[in-house]
């Protein structure tokens, strides 16, 4: 499963690897794969949905 997130940082829109079987709702840091700051996510699925909020992490 995958989703597309809008970096805080740079604004580009990136392809992310989702893991539904990690749990309903994880937090996680991962970093931009454009320009490499952090974001802190935040991940929750329901059924076959998946809802993505992301930060810059501090
Ligand atoms: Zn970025």
């Amino acid at each position: 499963m995958t989703a597309d997130v809008q970096c805080p940082a740079c604004g580009e829109i990136v392809e992310i690897v989702l893991d539904p079987h990690g749990g309903s709702s994880q937090e996680y840091v991962e970093d931009c794969e454009v320009c490499c700051r952090p974001w802190s996510l935040r991940v929750s699925f329901r059924e076959d949905m998946a809802s993505v909020e992301v930060e810059l992490a501090s």
